[in-house]
């Protein structure tokens, strides 16, 4: 059975129509630029097949070949899609150098240079495919096992469309018409896998980027832009592993800004706001960069620190410290700022619940004794896995008599 190649240049236009009014509609939904790009692409790719197909035969010869202009626009712009799509801005002569190119080239070229033009036209189709993969595989923060998808598949196209070129050396003239037929199949069939895999593509990276959003946004507090609990629960989990793994300890702080409620009731709560914004910096800037923080609650904030208990109470001296000292003034008269800290520290392993519950004891007992300090947890608390095997081992130890007396009477 051999294909019909109108009928594959058919469904391949369609295909792109169909696919880059889709991207359209997603694009205006979903207010994502590159779809956008991507999709007047597709319809563009769409259009040069369907007025080749269609106009081509009855129009002279450099313009039927010149239509062609439209198609090197739409790689242009689907090299463009992914610039956009990365936060770059289009490159407005690189997107339309390729189809002038390709102009004056067929007004310049011999129109029975067929093969001058096939390789012109495939080299312009590569080059583009080459600057889409260099651009979708710039992204820094993906994994590079995703990543690879979006490479190869425009390096794929560009290596399908060279192929002929590169092989045409190596066959005889006779050869040469029947693989020429051959390639005219080929290249439609490349075109619909081209344009259903690059649309999977496309669709993986929004997938992915839309995700890692609703991941950043569910774990971040919009106000100071710090971990919130979800956020601060995760960072931290990894960090107590990577801590245990090496047997270091690690230490939590509790924070709580004095007197919040009367900031509030005296300058409004946009004032308060601002002085939560601005312990949060001051918080992340008094820290190490090592040490992980976030908003936990309304006034209250959590450090965990990878050291052990006495060099943590030096960082919260020094958080306090410069809260205390921040000098803030509203309407000539100084706010006085003040934070009181609740500090624990655990062995490896300790959870995160459990520090917490001991920094937030140390806390209680800084504001009871007259807030503006920092209180250190009086006994390290016990992980809950330590209370088990604990617990567990004095079951054991209560059955064992037992077990040698029945043994005994055995
Ligand atoms: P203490 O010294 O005992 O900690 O007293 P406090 O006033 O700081 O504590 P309290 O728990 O009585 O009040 C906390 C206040 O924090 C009450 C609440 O209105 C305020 N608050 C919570 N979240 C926000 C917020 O996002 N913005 C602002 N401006 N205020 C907040
Ligand atoms: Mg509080
Ligand atoms: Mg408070």
């Amino acid at each position: 059975m051999s294909p019909d190649i109108s009928t594959l240049y058919l469904v391949a236009t369609l295909l792109a129509a169909l696919l880059g009014g889709m991207m359209m509609y997603f694009g205006k939904q979903e207010r994502i630029a590159a779809l956008d790009w991507w999709g007047y692409a597709y319809l563009l790719g769409a259009t040069d097949v369907a007025l080749w197909a269609l106009a081509s035969p009855t129009l002279p010869e450099p313009l039927g070949q010149a239509i062609h202009a439209l198609g090197f626009i739409a790689c242009g712009m689907v090299w463009n899609a992914a610039r956009v799509f990365h936060g770059r801005k289009p490159n407005w002569p690189g997107l339309v150098i390729g189809a002038l190119a390709w102009v004056a080239a067929v007004v310049s070229i011999a129109p029975d240079a067929v093969a001058l033009r096939m390789t012109l036209g495939a080299g312009i189709v590569a080059g583009y495919a080459v600057l889409t993969a260099a651009q979708l595989g710039a992204e820094r923060r993906k994994s590079v096992q995703r990543r690879w998808v979006a490479i190869v598949v425009p390096l794929l196209h560009g290596g399908v469309l060279m192929l002929p070129i590169l092989l045409a050396d190596l066959l005889t003239p006779s050869d040469r018409t029947v693989a020429g037929n051959v390639w005219v199949t080929m290249f439609a069939v490349e075109l619909v896998l081209y344009a259903v895999g690059t649309v999977f593509v496309i669709f993986m990276l929004v997938s992915e980027r839309t995700v890692r959003a609703h991941k950043t946004a569910a774990a971040i507090d919009p106000l100071t832009g710090m971990f919130n609990r979800r956020g601060f629960a995760e960072a931290t989990a990894r960090m107590i592993a990577r801590e245990a793994d090496a047997g270091r300890p690690v230490t939590v702080m509790i924070f709580d800004i004095d007197f919040f409620k009367s900031i509030n009731d005296r300058f409004g709560h946009p004032a308060g706001d601002e002085l939560l914004k601005l312990f949060a910096t001051l918080v992340t800037n008094t820290l190490r960069i090592t040490d992980l923080s976030g908003r936990i609650g309304g006034e209250e904030f959590a450090a965990l620190l990878p050291c052990a208990m006495d060099e943590a109470l030096v960082a919260a001296e020094r958080v306090r410290e410069a809260f205390a000292s921040c000098g803030i003034v509203v309407d000539d008269a100084p706010v006085e700022t003040t934070v009181s800290i609740g500090v624990a520290g655990g062995p490896a392993r300790t959870e995160l619940d459990v520090l917490l519950a001991a920094a937030d004891t140390a806390l209680y007992q800084a504001k009871r004794s007259g807030r503006n300090r920092v209180e250190a947890a009086m006994e390290e608390p016990l992980s809950v896995g330590a209370e088990r095997r604990k617990a567990a081992l004095a079951i054991g130890q209560a059955a064992l008599p037992q077990q040698v007396g029945l043994a005994g009477v055995a």
